[in-house]
């Protein structure tokens, strides 16, 4: 983000503009929407220009901008269509120490002016740094679509308003009363009695809320899925959008975080591996005591919440301190990473049955059915097996597993750093040393990817 939006208050500004011809009139119908006081040099004005310039109030003077004008003045808008001439206006403002723009030259500008799309006082800037103006276009007019005109209209009654619905509770008491003005009452008012009925309809709702008795506090357990944002359920993305506290995982990644409203408060609960970690109980009570505070609170894991997730240590801290829950499914790991290879997690002919099981556990590594594990066409996705792998492989070949058996290694999936390793068990543990990879990775083991994902070359490339 080279370029930092902000809103500049224009009040009592002073914003001085340059030109004479059909650049700067484009620029003035934007400027004049604003209370800034507009000076306008323009040493011979277009008609068009200095009717405009008449009929928005802005001062013109038929000569050019010199260093003494620029005291006072907040902004300068060089828009000459003349670059000698822009570049003299712009050495004047440096020195001046007032921030400039020349129109259409991103390198010579302290500030750029945004496409913009005016509900005001909701207005919403895009900016794409010059490098796509097209794609700026495209976003401002669909967004002038979605938006509807009336929007200004219920912000700006809804401005009025804004102490009166102080008396209700802040937080989730007042965002749901917005919520409720701005998607339903506000629209159906305007609809069926105008404007002039706005002020009432927000009223009658206010005191509704106000006699309402506080919702009590919740807990959703919810699965963020394996790091794409996009990979996420629609539940999950609405409640993360309601949440007032969002207990997460470790493996849930930023992206994901940010669809969770910026005032929300985020604790990270991080377990890793052999890392350090929030002990449970600890984490069961941060849940109990922000529910009950009356927060909607997320308990957001990685994956699939029911998945290697301790969640019936949570869900039975939850009931035991009688709070309300409730779990939304995320896309697990093994799936992820199936779906990375090209691969399906289980096969007629090959494999009727699926085993999801993890290398360690509290207690550090972990025991499993080795026999079994080991039978030819036996699949099974393991969790948490990076540091593991050794250990597993000596387990399988030591209990007659086929050293030929394809294990494929998915690490990141579904993330910009996804990284695969189709190995064999034999060459498990000193191929996933060699490659060190970094992050969450899940071994497949009797699953090798779908010929045409394969990153063979890549491999054997690292293996040297
Ligand atoms: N509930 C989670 C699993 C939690 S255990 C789920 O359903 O996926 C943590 C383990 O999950 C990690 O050690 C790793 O083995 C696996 N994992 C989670 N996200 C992953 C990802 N994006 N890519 C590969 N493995 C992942």
């Amino acid at each position: 983000m080279q370029h930092f939006p902000i809103y500049l208050n224009m009040t009592n500004r002073d914003v001085l503009l340059a030109g004479s011809g059909e650049i700067a009139l484009a620029k003035l119908r934007l400027l004049a929407r604003t209370p800034a006081r507009l000076t306008l040099f323009a040493p011979n004005p277009e008609p068009e220009l200095a009717d405009f310039a008449a009929e928005v109030g802005a001062a013109l003077l038929p000569r050019m901008l010199y260093a003494n004008d620029l005291h006072n003045a907040a902004l300068v808008y060089a828009a000459t269509g003349d670059a000698a001439e822009d570049a003299r206006i712009a050495r004047l403002a440096r020195g001046a120490g007032v921030l400039l723009n020349i129109v259409d030259n991103l390198a010579g500008s302290d500030f750029i002016t945004p496409a913009i799309v005016d509900r005001a006082p909701v207005t919403v800037a895009i900016g794409t740094e010059g490098a796509a103006p097209v794609l700026a276009r495209a976003i401002k007019s669909e967004l002038e679509e979605r938006l509807p005109e009336s929007l200004g209209t219920l912000a700006r009654a809804g401005k009025i308003a804004r102490e009166a619905v102080e008396a209700l509770p802040q937080g989730r008491a007042r965002r749901d009363f917005w919520a409720e003005y701005y998607f339903e009452t506000g629209p159906h008012a305007l609809e069926t009695t105008g404007a002039g009925g706005l002020g009432d309809a927000l009223h009658t709702l206010l005191q509704q809320h106000l006699s309402q008795a506080p919702e009590a506090g919740r807990v959703d357990l919810v699965g963020a899925g394996p790091g794409a944002a996009d990979l996420m359920t629609l539940r999950a993305r609405k409640l993360l959008d309601q949440a007032d506290v969002v207990i997460h995982d470790g493996l849930v990644p930023q992206p994901i975080l940010e669809l969770a409203r910026r005032e929300a408060q985020f604790i990270a609960v991080g377990k890793q591996g052999f890392g350090p970690s929030t002990p449970q109980h600890r984490i069961n009570e941060l849940m109990v005591a922000h529910a009950r505070a009356g927060a909607r609170v997320v308990r957001l894991k990685g994956g699939d919440p029911s998945i290697f997730g301790r969640l019936d240590d949570e869900t039975e801290a939850l009931s035991a301190a009688g709070i309300d829950w409730a779990i939304t499914p995320g896309i697990t790991a093994a799936s992820a990473a199936a779906a990375c290879i090209g691969t399906s997690l289980t096969r007629r002919g090959r494999n009727q049955a699926l085993q999801l099981l993890t290398a360690q556990d509290v207690d550090g590594l972990a025991e499993q059915d080795w026999k079994n594990l080991s039978l030819p066409d036996s699949v099974a996705a393991i969790y948490m097996g990076k540091r593991a792998a050794r250990f597993v492989q000596g387990r399988l070949l030591m209990h007659g597993a086929d050293p030929a058996t394809p294990v494929t290694v998915v690490a990141n999936a579904s993330r910009p750093d996804q990284r695969i390793l189709p190995l064999m068990l034999e060459s498990l543990a000193t191929g996933m040393a060699d490659s060190a990879l970094k992050g969450p990775a899940i071994l497949l083991l009797g699953l090798a990817p779908a010929a045409a994902r394969a990153e063979l070359p890549q491999l054997l490339a690292e293996l040297g």
